[in-house]
């Protein structure tokens, strides 16, 4: 007897429930206004207010913290949907949800109880911090230090770079030394749960010795701001290290990496939008513009372009939600994650550039959406480890799978 087909689907109900939920959100809210905002380089405060009031600050956190508790496969959806509308608005919750995660898998339940339900509201937003003026791929040569004071607190010196969320933050998960004689030097690094006022770029009083310079100027990637980050003297009590002093001092490497393993299928999923809304704009404008008596889309040279990209952007999201599934499932996805953010990220490049091609002239214009797309979306090939660090990672992951 033949078995009745079942019907396929990526997606469970409540997935795509959501899904659309946050796909008319983008339409409605992040797309119309996206262009604004961009063009103003201004932090989009409206919308927002709107992602608070719709939880998606802690769709991660379990929802004994106040949070939705869905897991990473259903976060990906969202950020892919978020990122079609504006890659921004998905940097604003990326190191956010980082910060949440570092705080669900080694915060004390002291640290968790402290911030995790501000941080699900959004109230509490989070910044995640390694890279410095002189390092980024190379975070065991960070320089940045904290030093146990005699009061049993510990003094944080050094200058941080390109911090997304910078400002605004409340909570900065920092990298530093802790033990410059460390040997391997991974060793000697701690996660520091570094507290401010947001907003405020000169700290006073507790919080004195953390000052926030101006945001970066950058080509793309408007409305949320990059800082650099200068600590001169910041007192962070000894019980704001990530897992506490007993269990957290000197492990920070390890626990950023294994943050960056969840911010690199987040990142993926970023290219996944970016490129599906640069596919969009492609498949309407190739279908309006006419040359040599048809629409372009009937030029065979064109549909061999989306199909390419259609193509990628499908390979990219699979790969994108393979590496949240692993993780979900609690299996180490380091290979997957970093083959995703690899391809992903290429995806999106690959997608913008051949939409804007697509759009021939009016693609260099302000006035067409895919001039935005063409500046935002290099960010996502540096941000998480550059491609070349996501080939080492996947390099190193099939050598020690496969050793003979
Ligand atoms: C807009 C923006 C937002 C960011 N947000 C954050 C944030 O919130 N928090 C944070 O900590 N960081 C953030 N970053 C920093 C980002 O993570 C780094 O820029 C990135 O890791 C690359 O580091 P780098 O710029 O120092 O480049 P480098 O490490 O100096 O690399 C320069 C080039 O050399 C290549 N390279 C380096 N080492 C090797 C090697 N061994 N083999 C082959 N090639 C190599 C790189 O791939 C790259 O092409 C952000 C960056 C940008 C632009």
């Amino acid at each position: 007897m033949a078995l009745a087909p079942a019907a396929y689907s990526e997606l469970t109900d409540d997935q795509k429930d959501i899904i659309a939920m946050i796909r008319q959100f983008a339409d409605e809210q992040i797309l119309p206004n996206a262009e604004h905002f961009d063009h103003e380089d201004e932090f989009p405060q409206d919308i927002v207010d709107q992602m608070k009031e719709l939880g998606l600050f802690g769709v991660t956190i379990p929802e004994e913290y106040g949070g939705m508790g869905l897991d990473l496969t259903t976060y990906v959806m969202i950020v892919e949907e978020l990122s079609r509308g504006w890659i921004s608005i998905s940097g604003i919750v990326n190191t956010h949800f980082i910060g949440s995660y570092l705080l669900m898998k080694f915060g004390t339940e002291e640290q968790r109880r402290k911030w995790l339900p501000q941080m699900a509201t959004g109230e509490l937003r989070a910044a995640f911090s390694l890279s410095e003026p002189e390092m980024g791929s190379d975070v065991q040569a960070l320089k940045a230090t904290g030093r146990k004071r005699d009061d049993g607190a510990y003094e944080i010196n050094g200058q941080k770079m390109w911090v997304t969320n910078g400002l605004r933050s409340g909570l900065v998960f920092v990298l530093v030394k802790t033990d410059p004689d460390a040997d391997p030097r991974y060793k000697g690094m701690t996660c520091f749960v570094a507290e401010k006022e947001p907003g405020v770029s000169h700290n006073t009083g507790e919080w004195a010795g953390f000052d926030v310079p101006p945001p970066l100027k950058k080509m793309g990637y408007k409305g949320v701001e990059s800082t650099e980050l200068v600590f001169d003297g910041y007192r962070c009590p000894a019980e704001n290290i990530l897992g506490g002093e007993e269990d957290g001092l000197n492990k920070g490497f390890v626990q950023m990496m294994d943050a960056l393993e969840v911010g690199r299928a987040n990142v993926a999923a970023r290219g996944v939008g970016i490129a599906q809304r640069a596919l969009e704009l492609a498949l309407r404008y190739s279908q309006e513009r006419k040359a040599f008596g048809k629409p372009i889309a009937q030029h065979q040279a064109i549909q061999f372009k989306l199909a390419d990209m259609a193509t990628q952007i499908e390979a990219a999201r699979l790969l994108t939600r393979k590496a949240a599934r692993l993780k979900d499932a609690g299996e180490s996805s380091e290979l997957e994650a970093g083959m995703a953010k690899l391809f992903a990220s290429e995806t999106g490049r690959f997608c913008v550039e051949e939409s804007f091609r697509i759009h021939g002239g009016y693609g260099y214009s302000k006035e067409y959406e895919i001039e935005r797309l063409y500046r935002d979306a290099p960010l996502l090939l540096i941000g998480e480890g550059t491609s070349e660090i996501q080939k080492m990672v996947i390099g190193k992951k099939l050598l020690q799978r496969n050793k003979i």
